[in-house]
């Protein structure tokens, strides 16, 4: 039996030191003055760390620059490992050391790894576990912005044939797309349901979108309040559009009301996505929900929004929340991305690594970059 492998070189170079570039220390805020801080990011050349049992080296072809290391480097989030470390968590690379079964393999590092034994993870709720490791916060020093990382053999998930999609562009698989899928069975997302995706234009929302399609969803209407994003949402699984600019959430509400009439859809049942992680998006995805419907909360903020929760009653709906991506599930979202179904390439762009200053400073003052970034290592 042949198996499509990537090719296994006969003797990875595993090499004495890493290069990384490190987090010395976030950005801070004097709580009385208000007076900033500079965060500094640093190129630094490090012993590699000793692979235990089960471990494997992997050579890091890329790593997806995520909103979450934005806040930790500028908003005061804090990493589970203090700082320095490197930070990064979204990344697909080369196995060059470590467990012998895994050398020359192409591979994608789940963004969170389960401890595998307590309760959570025995009862399949391990995307949650407590005690689980995300590379560039809990897993030692180690994150993704390296020339190499040693992570548990265990979870990774290999990446057979990769359709000739750069194994770069694929390390947003880590956590980009995981997440939505891992949304969407939370939902329990059947085909035939009618979803509605807030914040559909965002960096996880693209995905959102194409992956509530994949699985079979009937109607998937995009909301977003960037009119260019919405189009593209349209050409990338949306089957409507609501541009929410200036409107309120009883306008948008409306809006669907009236989209839904217009198409002879039921006014039940709809599953909403609450990706854009903002208090609009947020608002505009309680006062959606309705009769017999199910919002799941995949975006993040800090902001207290106001809410009737006997609606949930009179509905019999639900809200619920989501984390992360269960590792076994990695090789189901890699097959939707490698068949097509789900297209990457438009909303993924290389950079080398070597420009993470600009690129972290960039993206901060962006907010939602229209492309997610993938640094990949030139140091
Ligand atoms: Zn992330
Ligand atoms: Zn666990």
């Amino acid at each position: 039996m042949t198996t499509p492998m990537t090719k296994r070189p006969e003797t990875p170079t595993l090499p004495k030191t890493v290069h990384a570039w490190r987090m010395e220390s976030p950005w801070t805020k004097d709580k009385e003055t208000g007076r900033a801080t500079e965060g500094r990011l640093a190129r630094v050349e490090l012993p590699l760390p000793e692979p235990g049992p089960g471990d494997i080296v992997v050579e890091v072809a890329g790593c997806g620059v995520c909103h979450t290391d934005l806040g930790f480097f500028y908003d005061g989030v804090p990493t589970v490992n203090k700082p320095p470390l490197a930070l990064g968590h979204e990344l697909s690379g080369t196995v060059v050391g470590g467990e012998p079964a895994w050398l020359g393999r192409e591979v994608i590092v789940p963004a969170v790894l389960p401890c595998r034994s307590c309760w959570l993870c025995k009862t399949g709720r391990g995307n949650r576990c407590l005690a689980q490791k995300m590379p560039g916060s809990s897993l030692g020093a180690q994150g993704g912005f390296s020339s190499h990382i040693v992570v548990p053999a265990l979870d990774v998930c290999p990446v057979p044939d990769r359709k000739g999609i750069p194994l770069a562009t694929l390390a947003v698989v880590a956590d980009a797309v995981t997440t939505p899928y891992q949304a969407a069975l939370r939902a329990d997302l059947r085909p035939g349901d009618h979803v509605v995706v807030v914040g559909a234009g965002g960096g996880v929302g693209v995905y959102m979108t194409q992956i509530a399609k994949a699985l079979g969803a009937a109607t998937v209407v995009a909301v977003d309040v960037d009119r260019e994003r919405l189009d593209r949402a349209l050409q990338h699984g949306a089957d409507a559009a609501i541009d929410a600019k200036g409107k309120t959430p009883e306008e948008v509400r409306k809006e669907h009301g009236a989209l839904l009439k217009g198409r002879g859809l039921p006014n039940y049942g709809w599953k909403l996505f609450e990706v854009s992680g903002s208090k609009p998006g947020q608002e505009t995805a309680l006062a959606l929900l309705s009769f017999t419907g199910t919002l799941v909360v995949v975006g993040f903020n800090l902001a207290k929004v106001e809410y009737s929760i006997s609606r949930l009653m009179a509905f019999d709906a639900q809200i619920i929340g989501t984390w992360g991506c269960l590792p076994e599930r990695y090789p189901a979202v890699l097959g939707l991305v490698t068949s097509g179904h789900v297209q990457v390439d438009p909303f993924v762009e290389l950079r080398p690594m070597s420009s993470i200053v600009e690129t972290f400073a960039e993206a901060h003052k962006a907010g939602s970059p229209k492309r997610r970034v993938v640094l990949t290592p030139d140091f």
